[in-house]
């Protein structure tokens, strides 16, 4: 399967940022690899019309309505391909990337475990770093989070797009109002304006890390504490780059980067627009913001 959008906007991103270029092509072979990884998907009944809307209008998400099973030796084996990845073009110091080679994901997950990657992501990734480390191979949580998610997208991602599709469109997202994603309960990783012409507001968009799903959010609130007070709110940006801003919000001290998509001048790839703004996150953090705010730190603490 190819993504003529997603290559497009590889190429012009490549050519127009270089400063981004190599991340991108890090990505682009990541992205290649999660397509190959998707053929491993497990069959997934996707939920009646009726049965989704009951569940967002309850808050619940769609996977609570029965989640894919993804199986622990087509999880562990996908984990190593990504895990290799990673050490050899990820741009690990070698200490890391060599630990990284080592890991046994087959023998590090226990019996049923893969599918905690949907529920508690963080958590799994701390469990098997601390299973690592009794085996005496330190690698960092973020790296083991870093491979579980990405081995895990590729293997929802079309039961999450199934799961949104069931909805119906149009479908009113305001019955959601959520920065958490209505398929998997993820908080988003980014967010998009789409250009739909003068006269109407383009809508802002959520996207999720773990699932890609993505869903509509109102322009003026918060993603992480659902602040609407809009003397709260800000949109931080280069002047040069007027296509890419951090969402801020001065109650939470969280924040969220979107891509405008009038601005980009292309339709836009959440996971490339992520790529691009990683630069952003050093911006945000310098003036005390943090990806998911203070409701954040309370958890990690
Ligand atoms: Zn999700
Ligand atoms: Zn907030």
């Amino acid at each position: 399967m190819t993504d003529t959008a997603r290559s497009n906007a590889i190429s012009r991103y490549s050519e127009r940022r270089p400063e981004s270029a190599s991340a991108l092509d890090f990505f682009a072979r990541l992205w290649d690899l999660q397509d190959e990884i998707a053929e491993g998907a497990p069959d997934w009944e996707t939920p009646s019309g009726d049965d989704a809307r009951a569940a967002i209008s309850r808050h619940q998400t769609l996977f609570s309505l029965g989640a894919p099973e993804i199986d622990d030796a087509v999880f562990a084996d996908a984990a190593a391909r990504v895990a290799a990845l990673l050490a050899d073009d990820g741009g690990l110091a070698a200490e890391d990337a060599e630990a990284l080679r080592s890991l046994d994901f087959g023998e590090l997950l226990k019996d049923g475990e893969a599918k905690r990657v949907i529920d508690e992501l963080d958590v799994l990734a701390t469990d098997l770093t601390a299973r690592a480390a009794e085996k005496g191979i330190t690698v960092p949580t973020s790296t083991v989070s870093f491979v579980l998610m990405n081995t895990a997208t590729p293997l929802l991602r079309a039961a999450a797009k199934a799961a949104v599709e069931a909805l119906g469109t149009p479908f009113d997202w305001t019955v959601w109002d959520s920065g958490l994603c209505p398929v998997c309960g993820t908080p988003a990783s980014s967010g998009w304006v789409a250009d739909e012409g003068e006269l109407k507001g383009g809508e802002r968009h959520l996207s999720c890390p773990l699932c890609r799903a993505s869903w509509g959010f109102a322009r003026v609130r918060c993603a992480r504490c659902g602040e609407r007070d809009h003397s709260k709110l800000e949109y931080l940006f280069d002047e040069a780059d007027p296509g890419h801003r951090i969402h801020t919000c001065k109650t939470c001290h969280g924040y969220v980067k979107v891509a405008f998509e009038r601005e980009v001048g292309m339709g836009i790839r959440p996971p490339v627009e992520e790529v691009v703004m990683l630069p952003l996150d050093r911006v945000a953090e310098s003036r005390g913001y943090t990806p998911l705010g203070d409701q954040d730190e309370e958890s990690a603490n």
